[in-house]
């Protein structure tokens, strides 16, 4: 079994979808960024990675590519659980936290947890999300972006049968 962390943050700006975890969350604000800006799934495929030891989210998806520009962060969640097979891996447990003062959260997780398990393949108890504020401070509290955290277990696959290509 091995471990992972991930981490990664957006900051808020007008005109653009607010998207975390493959949900469109209603909201007056959106993420910045290259792709999609859906910065659960960075950090989770940045926690699947390292727990694999292969390199980072910059790495593979660089911002440098047009391929990914406005790219939904699933299709990098989708290549990573593919080249954790063909390293002859498998995901244990996934558990995220996303650091937010707005917008409420809460009545999304389950939606969330839902589009990640389903991205995934995995079963949705193995995949936890929660969401916390930091009491007004920082460049979160000032609301000024969105930070996720997100650690990821596992563990050798040796009846995997996916091929490297
Ligand atoms: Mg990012």
């Amino acid at each position: 079994m091995r471990i992972g962390a991930g981490y990664d943050v957006h900051a808020f700006v007008p005109n653009r979808p607010l998207i975390l975890g493959g949900v469109t969350i209603p909201h007056t604000m959106g993420l910045d960024g290259h792709s999609d800006a859906d910065a659960l799934i960075h950090a989770i495929t940045d926690a699947l990675l390292g727990a694999a030891a292969l390199g980072d989210i910059g790495r593979h998806f660089p911002s440098s590519d047009e391929r990914w520009k406005n790219a939904p962060s699933s299709v990098f969640l989708r290549h990573t659980l593919h080249l954790l097979q063909t390293n002859g891996w498998r995901i244990g447990n996934i558990d995220a936290v996303i650091i937010a003062e707005t917008p409420k959260l809460s009545p999304f997780i389950d939606a969330m947890r839902q589009s990640l398990a389903e991205i995934l393949q995995m079963p949705l108890q193995d995949i936890s999300v929660k969401a916390t504020t930091t009491d007004g401070l920082g460049f979160t509290g000032r609301k000024e972006g969105i930070a996720c955290s997100a650690v990821a277990l596992i563990e050798s696959n040796p009846s995997s049968t996916v091929q490297s290509d």
